[in-house]
């Protein structure tokens, strides 16, 4: 790792070995990467808020795109790469990237909702999955550990540490319990733009990758499958499904490394 100005003078560290640089924040940037943060977790909350039997997934996407035009923000997954919609709406064995549609959830269900908004020019992110009712006590276990696991990476992205030290907390959280983390999708860096460098893995080693300096803003994402890791797309080219059919679990906040600790920014 070694840290140097780009040519405007913003600090960056390199990030090996892929030798990208990765963009450090200002403390007033991330002033405004908390409001964001904070704007898409009211969002989530609302959303997660009328998840329930016999509604559509279609609703919960309306409903968002209300909020966010109210409040003068901008849907963020709209249209990135063609996505058709504001908010991705995965059930059970659905892992992330779900359309909302006229699919109506149901008792029993688990829902990861994932909101993604721009206020200000800055990007929100943050996803979670709750269950519907009463549900099985192996998708609530599945659920707790999975939120679990991001807890454990929130904790272990101080300044020094590494990246693979965070994938790794994820990783091993979530294989202790018997499951298995996603291997092709992850977290990411994010500022004015929704995916930034680094990628952030849910699995890794500890004692590797990039070292995390204070500034380093990183949208954190665990997505943690009850079976196996593989994964399959439903034929609208987004929706990715767990390859047997099992259970799948989305966890994701924004965290800020700070010379003290680490902030979470996707909190109301
Ligand atoms: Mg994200």
């Amino acid at each position: 790792m070694n840290s140097r100005p780009r040519p405007e003078g913003r600090p960056v560290i390199t990030e090996r070995p892929a030798g990208r640089a990765v963009e450090l924040k200002s403390p007033r940037e991330i002033e405004a990467l908390k409001r964001s943060g904070k704007l898409a977790a009211g969002l989530l909350n609302a959303v997660c808020a009328e998840v329930r039997a016999g509604v559509a997934t279609e609703d919960l996407d309306d409903l968002a795109a209300r909020w966010i035009k109210e409040r003068g923000a901008q849907p963020a997954f709209l249209n990135y790469h063609g996505f058709p919609k504001t908010i991705c709406v995965s059930v059970n064995n659905e892992v992330v990237h779900g359309i909302p549609g006229p699919r109506k959830i149901r008792e029993g269900d688990i829902v990861s909702v994932d909101v993604g908004l721009f206020c200000e020019g800055w990007c929100g992110d943050t996803a979670r999955t709750i269950p519907v009712g009463e549900i099985d006590p192996a998708a609530r276990k599945l659920l707790e550990v999975s939120e679990r696991s991001l807890r454990e990476a929130i904790a272990a992205a101080r300044a020094g540490q590494r990246l693979g030290d965070v994938s790794n907390a994820m990783q091993s959280v979530a294989e202790a319990a018997g499951y298995n983390v996603v291997r092709s999708y992850g977290g990411h860096g994010i500022g004015r733009a929704m995916h930034e460098d680094p990628h952030v893995p849910c699995l890794g080693r500890p004692g590797t990758g990039l070292r995390l300096e204070p500034g380093l803003v990183l949208a954190l994402e665990v997505m943690v499958n009850a079976g196996t890791e593989k994964v399959t797309h439903l034929p609208d080219g987004w929706t990715v499904l767990t390859a047997d059919g099992s259970l799948s679990a989305h966890f994701e906040h924004m965290v800020a490394v700070t010379g003290s600790g680490t902030e979470i920014l996707t909190e109301v």
